[in-house]
């Protein structure tokens, strides 16, 4: 698979590249240019297609010039002990649940196979890297859980100190090995700062092999269209073409739909459902793309008032507004309505979301009361147990944590201490570990 720069077509990248680069040299995200028909490939996936095997057989489709099948099959192998569900709420809403992995959200699926295709590529070059990732407390975790115990990779996460839950500092905490945590005395921007003062810094970054994790790696975009394959092949004996409603922020997830559909998945449509922070569903009404900063909701992880993916998908449609018009429906949900429409399915479908899942399902619901006839597949980002006092309030039920999690709290926090100076940093470095 060739990529491009989404900002300049004659800077190239091969997948093995475009991992360990992250974001292109020019600012721009990797991107796919070409297309692969994989609509034979889709034709023989059904109900009884393992998501793994779906994984596996796609994966090699897209990769297979630079992996052969026995790396592909440990790639998949080592990412996935996880799968996705898919569970019908009524006559034409299925919740694809995306959160059985080890963070319980659905980051665990970009993660994972980002961790095990680097592992795969620094084994074969016989090659070491060290991942440097800076959290303000959820995403760090999806990281340091899928680099866990992967050869020839450490991984450093610089966290702000007295400023994440207490949960998240455990997750970020208590794994041990080659996951290692500074607690940086400062902010989270401290953090971001330090992390991009090494990456700039040439010999440091490549003396220590320093290389990213970012959400806008391809390596992490890629691995989450198999989802969008796997459920529609549960579903193909019933609906002709389903339609996906996707809580979205920064559009990583939606974009991968759009490169299952582009290869050839039978998709009616996506549904873009978003909170307050509206920035892509105004695009598609005002035809204006105008980015703003963030406001705070209740499903914080989709609080983007710059969605970085837009980049990609305006690449996918040839920046042909009628194009993004054709595939996409926004809908907004506010708060309010985040919390009547959690109380709403409780009581009337006993399913329990979190606020990032209820935002769909109101989506779904309003884009069904246009569209009869259709059947909806609504993704469920995370589950509502990693939301502990929101859907307490909300709902009035206090949610049980994922036993993913609730282990966590027992277990000892390992981390050290360093002021917010990119020298601390470097004499961690050096230290060794
Ligand atoms: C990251 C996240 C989202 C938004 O996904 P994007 O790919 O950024 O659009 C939605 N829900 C949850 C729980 C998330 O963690």
């Amino acid at each position: 698979m060739k990529l491009y720069s989404t900002r300049n077509k004659s800077i190239e990248a091969s997948f093995q590249e475009a991992l360990f680069i992250g974001l292109a040299p020019d600012g721009g995200l990797y991107y796919p240019a070409e297309r692969e028909s994989l609509t034979s490939l889709f034709e023989g996936f059904d109900k009884d297609t393992t998501f793994n095997e779906i994984a596996e057989k796609v994966a090699y489709s897209i990769l297979s010039n630079e992996l052969d099948n026995d790396a592909i099959k440990r790639i998949i192998k080592r990412a996935f002990n996880f799968e996705p569900k898919l569970k019908t709420i009524t006559n034409n809403i299925d919740v694809l649940e995306l959160f059985h992995g080890p963070t319980c959200a659905f980051k665990d699926f970009g993660a994972s196979f980002l961790a095990a295709s680097m592992e795969e590529f620094l084994t074969h070059d016989k090659k070491k890297a060290i991942i440097l990732t800076a959290t303000s407390g959820d995403t760090g975790s999806a990281v340091a859980q899928a680099f866990y115990e992967k050869e020839n990779i450490d991984v450093i996460i610089l966290y702000p100190s007295g400023r994440v839950s207490p949960l998240q500092e455990k997750q970020l905490t208590t794994l041990g090995k080659n996951i290692h945590a500074l607690e940086v005395k400062g902010s989270f921007d401290d953090c971001q700062r330090m992390v991009k003062e090494a990456f700039n810094d040439k010999e440091l970054k490549s003396t220590f092999s320093l290389t990213s994790a970012n959400s806008i790696s391809i390596g992490r975009l890629l691995p989450q269209s198999f989802y969008y394959i796997w459920s529609w092949a549960q579903v193909k004996d019933k609906y002709e073409k389903p339609v996906f409603c996707v809580p979205s922020g920064n559009f990583g997830n939606l974009t991968a739909g759009l490169y299952a559909d582009w290869w050839g998945l039978p998709v009616k449509n996506f549904i873009a459902a978003t909170n307050a922070n509206d920035i892509v569903p105004e695009y598609l009404s005002s035809g204006i793309y105008k980015t703003r900063s963030s406001v705070k909701t209740h499903s914080n992880a989709m609080d983007v008032g710059a969605p970085s993916n837009y980049e990609r998908m305006n690449r996918l449609f040839n920046e042909d507004i009628s194009k993004f018009r054709e595939k996409i429906h926004g809908e907004v949900v506010t708060d309010t309505q985040t919390e009547e429409t959690m109380k709403w399915i409780l009581d009337n479908l006993n399913y329990l979301a979190c606020p990032h899942t209820a935002v769909g399902l109101l989506a779904a619901d309003r884009y069904l009361k246009e569209n009869k006839q259709d059947h909806v597949i609504s993704l469920s980002t995370a589950h509502p147990g990693k939301f502990v006092e929101i859907v307490k309030q909300v709902t009035g039920i206090n949610p049980e944590l994922p036993k993913e999690l609730s282990s966590l709290l027992s277990k000892d926090k390992e981390a050290t201490l360093i002021e917010n100076k990119l020298e601390d940093l470097v004499s961690f470095l050096n230290k060794g570990f």
